[in-house]
């Protein structure tokens, strides 16, 4: 397909929704061929469909990013697919509310492992390839809580400071390979996120807070994604913070 991404070959974690699925979308629009995970297995078959019938390429890769072997052979499979790996989105993600007095260290787990550590797997995966065909793009979706401890939410927090840690390191790290690094920290934006927080009353807080009037929609965090993908390789967006324009 024609379009500024024409050519690149990229691999989308979280892709059966919210903004992985935006991402995957916005990113087979401007023309690169996508690869696409998550555990949904029948929403990527309908999200790979939807891609071809627009006439792009993509492959769906139904699996558990907190297994590591899994998470690593995405990267392989999207290589031997397409013979390359120019972008990994990383947007695989959950939430979980939850204090340190009384904490919950199952789900503290699960959302380290999720968020921060499945991130790590992939990006390692990547590096290879990246490094071999002369550099690439990596881009972590974080959060706004990554910057400020939300008190309820703080082992989603917790994951999302230690991403922005990780991701920031290995931007200093991979630089010299001509491979940019870039985390992207979006508020309030209308997806399924808030659909697996196990307390009822934080669950039903969460949804309706992301499904506020004014709250942004995946397709915003999917064009700013394309525009940091868009600008000459010199050019590293390392940081990327967008909000919804009314403070939701
Ligand atoms: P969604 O719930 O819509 O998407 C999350 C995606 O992650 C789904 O595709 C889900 O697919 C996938 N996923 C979750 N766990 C796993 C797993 N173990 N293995 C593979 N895939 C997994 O939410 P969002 O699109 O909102 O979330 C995407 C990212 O954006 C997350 O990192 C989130 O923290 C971040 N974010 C979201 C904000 C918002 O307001 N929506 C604000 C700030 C950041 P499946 O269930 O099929 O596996």
């Amino acid at each position: 397909m024609a379009g500024t991404l024409a050519g690149r070959v990229a691999l989308v974690t979280g892709a059966s929704s919210g903004i992985g699925e935006g991402a995957a979308l916005a990113l087979a629009a401007a023309g690169a061929t996508v690869a696409v995970a998550a555990r949904r297995a029948d929403r990527l078959d309908d999200l790979v469909k939807r891609i071809q019938a627009a006439g792009g390429k993509a492959l769906a890769l139904p699996g558990d990013v907190v297994d590591e072997a899994f998470a690593r052979n995405i990267v392989e499979q999207t290589v031997n697919a397409f013979g390359r790996l120019d972008i990994l989105v990383n947007s695989a993600g959950i939430i979980q509310a939850g204090g340190v007095e009384n904490a919950n260290t199952d789900e503290w787990r699960r959302v380290l492992e999720v968020n921060l550590l499945a991130t790590l797997y992939t990006c390692t995966a990547a590096i290879g390839p990246m490094r071999a065909q002369g550099g690439g793009d990596i881009i972590n979706i974080s959060s706004t809580a990554g910057r400020r401890a939300a008190a309820p939410f703080g082992p989603y927090s917790t994951s999302k400071f230690g991403l922005t840690g990780m991701t920031e390191g290995m931007r200093q790290e991979v630089g010299k390979y001509g491979i940019r690094v870039c985390i992207v920290e979006p508020g309030a934006t209308s997806t399924e996120v808030a659909d697996s927080i196990s307390d009822p009353n934080y669950r039903k807080a969460m949804q309706a807070h992301v499904s506020k009037d004014g709250a942004m929609k995946p397709e915003d965090v999917a064009d700013a994604i394309v525009f940091v993908l868009s600008l000459p390789r010199r050019a590293n967006v390392s940081q990327l913070l967008i909000r919804p324009t009314i403070d939701v």
